[in-house]
């Protein structure tokens, strides 16, 4: 494991994560490719007896390894960075309006576990789904609501355009009136603080509404 992370840059304190989520197979094959290309025949002999073509198939489309164009595979970019060009990724993330979950927490070690996915609301499906299907009181459990400041509100209507749910309203502008403060619904907010990150007044702020699995495991 400690040469994994050596070859993939990988800090030791993610090590929980890799065996989460990595099988010992795809531990081994990315440790056999050590940042380099193989052919598919090169990586059996590599792994031994246990591997096979299905082995690669899954690494692949588990996004464990990547294919060339002439055929042989490497490790695909690993995306478990702390390093300024993964904030940057979260950052941008967030401008495009993207749906953030994270399910971060520290075990008992000090350790971190858990993800953070930069999901797009076209294919965050199971929040589509409850909705389509009228199962949003029952899953995918909300943790935030959007609560809106009134008072730094210019009324943009930014946040109403972001968000993905139709959670925000806003009445029709009056001659001659200033825009009105816009209603976030309760009822319909999914909590996926896309109208906070766009909000150019910062007038949006996240009320956690229930903590998640893996804090109620540790806490
Ligand atoms: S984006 Fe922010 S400033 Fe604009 S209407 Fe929404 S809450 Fe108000
Ligand atoms: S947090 Fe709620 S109100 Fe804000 S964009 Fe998401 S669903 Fe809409």
């Amino acid at each position: 494991m400690t040469e994994l992370f050596d070859i993939c840059g990988i800090p030791a304190f993610l090590e929980p994560w890799i065996n989460r989520f990595y099988t010992p197979l795809e531990i081994d094959l990315l440790t056999n490719l050590n940042g380099k290309a193989m052919t598919a025949a090169e990586a059996r002999q590599a792994l031994g007896p246990e591997s096979s073509d299905s082995l690669l198939e899954r690494a692949w489309r588990r996004g464990v390894v990547r294919r060339l164009d002439d055929g042989r595979v490497t490790p695909a970019d690993f995306h478990v960075r702390f390093e300024s060009w993964a904030l940057s990724i979260v950052k941008e993330a967030n401008r495009q309006g993207l749906m953030q979950g994270a399910e971060l927490a520290v075990d008992s070690q000090g350790r971190l576990d858990g993800a953070l996915c930069n999901c797009c609301n076209d294919c965050c499906f199971p929040h589509q789904l409850a909705r389509i299907l009228e199962v949003e009181k029952f899953w995918p459990l909300s943790r935030y609501l959007a609560q809106l400041s009134p008072e730094p509100c210019n009324g943009c209507g930014r946040c109403i355009r972001r968000c993905p749910f139709d959670a925000i309203t806003q009445a029709k502008k009056k001659k001659g009136m200033p825009p009105s403060t816009p209603v976030i619904e309760a009822n319909l907010c999914r909590g996926c603080g896309v109208c906070a990150t766009g909000c150019p007044q910062e007038a949006i702020c996240m009320q956690k509404i229930r903590a998640s699995e893996l804090e109620t495991y540790y806490a």
